[in-house]
């Protein structure tokens, strides 16, 4: 059975199989169209896809992986210097895109969802390219991930095994299909498992309550905004498994939810490079704050900054490393940054921060670049004083850094969205009955919103900008 479990048959007839934002696809229309796509990208070096949440994407993307052409999804609103960048870089000779769509940078595939055409013959072996997968850029310029089929075949049978993901699912979710969990969790997810896929074009609460799902994805921002939609929340009682990732979700999102829908949801932590790796269980404890255990292969260890094991004792606060089978292959085109990226002893350095228990559950603490702030000697995780914050009923959400100090070498500052009358003097106050002097926020600034890049991450680099 390849990756494409579902274009396999014997799911029956489905007519309704794909449904993106509102148009609809049987697994043998996919097939057909894809085929078309496939024949005419066979034997390019890849295939750019200008990854709209639309039918096509899905079409296009499939017909790469039919054909065994890396697929290199282009996010749709990328300016000019990113859409270059990505061409340039991937080596992508053409760009799969909706039948009328030009260009004047690269040669346009037209993908039109009512081609058919034969499924072409032979099956990529494991350890060909998949997909070239751009990071978020949170942390930098976007790097372009290699990722082999047998790294997502072995990715998404793990998860529907945490997650008890069958055919007889039905996934919603509204993701963007250029990023790793709306589309190689998200879509080929659904292709694996055989499973229903319903794109709701945009990730909105009415659309997620009316899509009558069993299965639903989403970025914390897309969880908080249902949480505070009480009549869409509700509506998701009907179904099986609520499942965040790509971000920290908020403690007091998890328990809303909790508590208007009847599922706690599910927390899973993964990345580009990794893809999804650590996941709470359908059938075991779903901790809030925690992103649970390594899915089925993975192994995940702690190390500290002298490069030496840390135990999980639940305290030891160090560098989050991976090994298995869902490995990335490498950075394209950036060999000195692929082997950072590895010990001497063959695990990825993820970047992030962890902490793990004696029981094997998972707590991140964020991204040791900027979610690990160094004041006075101390090691202040971000994440324990955004939750403090939180606690605040005046406090819609919160995100800390730490800014440059002369005396301390950083100091801890609060981005705080208000959600009615407060001051920062009054949350300093607050959060000091809550936390050890050092980790206290030296200054608390009120701002509208948070910079957030298209996953709903916080992008820290630009909050000192804010004043
Ligand atoms: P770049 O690597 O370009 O800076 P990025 O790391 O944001 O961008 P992604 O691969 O999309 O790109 O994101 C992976 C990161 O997202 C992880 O390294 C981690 O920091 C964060 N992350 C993912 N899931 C979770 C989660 N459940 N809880 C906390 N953080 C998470
Ligand atoms: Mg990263």
């Amino acid at each position: 059975m390849g990756l494409l479990t579902a274009l396999e048959g014997g799911y029956g007839d489905r007519g309704d199989a794909l449904v993106v934002d509102g148009r609809r696809m049987s697994w043998e229309e996919l097939l057909g169209a894809a085929s078309a796509v496939a024949r005419r990208a066979a034997g390019a070096p890849a295939l750019a896809v200008l990854a709209r949440p639309s039918l096509e994407t899905v079409v296009a993307v499939v017909g790469g992986l039919l054909a065994g052409v890396p697929v290199v999804p282009l996010p749709p609103d990328s300016g000019p210097k990113e859409r270059a960048h990505i061409l340039r870089d991937s080596g992508a000779t053409l760009l799969a895109a909706p039948v009328g769509e030009t260009a004047e940078d690269v040669e346009v595939l037209p993908v039109d969802p009512a081609a058919r055409a034969a499924r072409p013959a032979g099956e990529p072996p494991a350890d060909a390219t998949a997909f070239v997968l751009y990071t978020s850029g949170t942390t930098g310029a976007p790097k372009g991930a290699v990722i082999p089929y047998g790294a997502v075949a072995a990715d998404l049978d793990a998860l529907a095994g945490a997650w008890r993901w069958t055919a007889e699912d039905t996934l919603v979710h509204g993701l963007p299909l250029f990023h790793v969990h709306g589309l190689v969790l998200g879509v080929l997810g659904a292709l694996r498992t055989g499973s229903r896929l319903v794109h709701t074009g945009r990730p909105t609460p009415g659309g997620y309550a009316a899509a009558r799902g069993s299965l639903y994805f989403g970025v914390p921002t897309v969880w908080s905004r249902l949480a505070a939609d009480e009549d869409a929340a509700r509506e998701l009682a009907s179904a099986r498994l609520l499942v965040s990732g790509s971000a920290p979700l908020p403690v007091p999102v998890f328990e809303r939810l909790a508590a208007l829908t009847g599922h706690a949801p599910i927390e899973r932590y993964g990345m580009t490079e990794t893809l999804i790796t650590v996941s709470t269980r359908a059938d075991g404890e779903r901790r809030p704050g925690s992103v649970g255990v390594p899915v089925e292969g993975v192994r995940t260890r702690l190390v500290g900054e002298d490069g030496g094991a840390l135990p999980a004792d639940g305290e030891s606060v160090g560098e989050l490393q991976v090994s298995g089978p869902t490995l990335f292959r490498g950075y394209l085109n950036r060999p000195e940054a692929s082997a950072e990226a590895w010990t001497a002893d063959g695990w990825f350095r993820t970047g992030d921060v962890a902490v793990i228990g004696a029981d094997g559950f998972h707590r991140i603490v964020g991204r040791a670049s900027v979610d690990l702030i160094k004041s006075g000697g101390y090691r202040i995780g971000a994440g324990e004083v955004e939750a403090a914050l939180r606690d605040h009923p005046a406090v819609a959400d919160a995100a800390v850094v730490g800014a440059p100090d002369a005396d301390l070498g950083q100091t801890v500052v609060a981005y705080v969205i208000p959600d009615g009358p407060v001051s920062g003097d009054e949350l300093t106050a607050f959060v000091a009955e809550r936390l050890s002097v050092h980790k206290r926020p030296r200054r608390v600034v009120l701002v509208p919103e948070l910079p957030r890049n298209a996953m709903g991450k916080v992008l820290k680099k630009q909050l000192l900008d804010l004043g």
